[in-house]
């Protein structure tokens, strides 16, 4: 008999474990407390306009090729590089900087603020890349089954990286460059991670290996939610089946397993595999009720940043904007240091723009554009009010109008915004958090949120808050990992 295999949730996590288990014969049904699948990763699609709800693009593409290959699939979507990955636009001065793949093109860009910059960057990455080559496989790569045996692993990293660890990045990158525009536009990775370069440790730098070297950043043809459309599609050829506006608010146990899982309605979902991809903090604290994740705990960790984020669309086509940039103020460290917790920072915000339909003509209609901005703010922790969103985003609006040197307030036919209030009540996101956890150097490897349950042998966890992070190349590895756990304990339960 096929095993049953009960999956909460459709974002990335859940999808790519339900089409690792179903390829492989399982028996997989989703439960998903929103409408439509992708969790973050989602589309917003109005008045003839398409955007991408959250993640505009992505890193280490070669994740998905594993994922398609461990599923007997060919690759369902095409990859569209970023290349150049991003503009970075300062205001003030005024000076905008491309950023290049081509360190030679890249270094051109700098030399005039940081002179030597090729020699710097090349020795900044050569580092980065060490970082990269001497975790990846033996700290994130990997389940551990106890704290020692995470801790033996990291006994074998090259203890030449033990300096990195006791800085944060910001003070990592000042060891190579100093210029604060080299600083500042090199560390802007760590916004990506969901912290600042001021509280992410310095060996996330190898992130910058990743962004200048390894595999640089990906979008799809089509947009961002083609992924979910096309992971849906191979679902469904192994008959999978979908129930949306279905929400897992209870459990039932017997003995050391999940019997079944509850929804909002009292119906009961019974399987012989659990795998859950709602946060794997919040749930154990919320469903569960679990001490170590009660409210008084769950608001002690440490969270990312909140997003706020939303969605315009124009009549009129943009030709001096590129499709990724960010448009950065004059005050930097004091922003960064500020931007989760204090309200006040969002006088004057920092921001990414992404225009959709400069690489997909489809996601607007003719002689329009489809923008998505990201403002980086404090989660409901810190922020708990968000009535003044309008008047935030008319400011940033109003500013973008400005740095672009043409007025589009008057030429909007379509907003919508979300708050970090909206991330929370769509997609249970805690405090609306955009990234979940963190990567602090307490919340990862064995000391995040396990990716198998403590208590019930056949509950099991999948996505950004479990093993090994938030990102969507992570979320995939994180799908690699549980599958692996799922399949030695169905090895025992036949
Ligand atoms: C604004 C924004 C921009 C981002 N940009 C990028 C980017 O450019 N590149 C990148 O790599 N990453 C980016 N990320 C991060 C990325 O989106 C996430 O790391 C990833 O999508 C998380 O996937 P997941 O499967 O872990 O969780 P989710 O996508 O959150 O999916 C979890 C699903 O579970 C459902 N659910 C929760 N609780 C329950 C319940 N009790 N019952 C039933 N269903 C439930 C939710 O509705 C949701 O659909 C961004 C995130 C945000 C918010």
């Amino acid at each position: 008999m096929k095993k049953k295999v009960l999956i909460v949730g459709t974002g990335l996590g859940g999808l790519s474990t339900g089409l690792r288990l179903a390829s492989r014969g399982y028996d997989v049904t989703f439960v998903e407390k929103a409408s439509k699948p992708g969790g973050r990763l989602n589309q917003i699609k109005k008045e003839g306009f398409t955007f991408d709800v959250g993640p505009s693009f992505f890193s280490m593409p070669y994740e998905f090729e594993e994922l398609m290959q461990d599923c007997g699939l060919s690759m369902p979507f095409d990859f569209v590089e970023l290349n150049p990955l991003y503009t970075v636009h300062f205001s003030g001065s005024g000076k905008k900087f491309i950023l290049y793949k081509d360190l030679d093109k890249l270094s051109q860009q700098f030399e005039f603020v940081e002179p030597g910059f090729r020699k710097k960057i090349d020795a900044y990455l050569k580092k980065c890349e060490q970082i990269y080559n001497d975790t990846v496989q033996t700290a994130i790569k990997q389940n551990f089954d106890s704290l020692p045996a995470y801790l033996m692993a990291l006994t074998k990293v090259n203890p030449s990286h033990l300096p990195v660890l006791l800085r944060s990045f910001w003070q990592q990158t000042g060891k190579y460059f100093s210029s604060s525009e080299a600083r500042e536009i090199i560390s802007l990775i760590a916004f990506f991670l969901g912290r600042t370069p001021f509280d992410t440790n310095g060996i996330y730098t190898l992130l910058s290996h990743i962004e200048f070297q390894h595999t640089g950043y990906y979008n799809v043809q089509g947009g961002m939610y083609t992924i979910v459309e096309k992971m849906i599609e191979a679902l469904k050829s192994h008959k999978v089946s979908f129930y949306f506006n279905t929400e897992i608010v209870d459990f039932e146990n017997a003995n050391n397993r999940v019997k079944s899982l509850i929804d909002q309605s009292g119906k009961r979902w019974e399987a012989d595999i659990f795998v859950i991809n709602s946060d794997a903090a919040y749930f154990r604290g919320k469903v569960l009720k679990r001490k170590k994740y009660s409210e008084k705990r769950l608001r002690k960790m440490h969270w990312t940043m909140g997003y706020l984020t939303f969605y315009v669309g124009v009549n009129t086509k943009l030709p001096q904007v590129e499709h990724h940039n960010y448009f950065l103020g004059s005050n930097y460290q004091d922003y960064s240091r500020n931007v989760m917790r204090n309200p006040g920072v969002l006088e004057k915000p920092y921001y990414y723009v992404n225009v959709i339909s400069k690489h997909n003509v489809t996601c607007a209609p003719e002689e329009c554009e489809a923008l998505f901005f990201v403002c980086p703010v404090p989660n409901l922790l810190f922020k708990t009010d968000w009535s003044d969103k309008h008047e935030i985003v008319n400011s940033i609006l109003t500013d973008f109008s400005k740095r672009i040197g043409e007025d589009i307030t008057n030429k909007i036919v379509f907003k919508q915004i979300f708050t970090p209030e909206d991330w929370q009540n769509q997609f249970n996101i805690y405090k609306g958090a955009g990234l979940g956890l963190s990567h602090h150097m307490l919340q990862i490897g064995a000391l995040r949120p396990k990716n198998y349950d403590e208590k019930f042998s056949n509950l099991f966890y999948v996505g950004g808050s479990t093993v090994p992070g938030a990102g969507l190349p992570m979320v995939v590895i994180s799908s690699k990992l549980v599958t692996e756990r799922i399949l030695k304990f169905s090895a025992k339960i036949t």
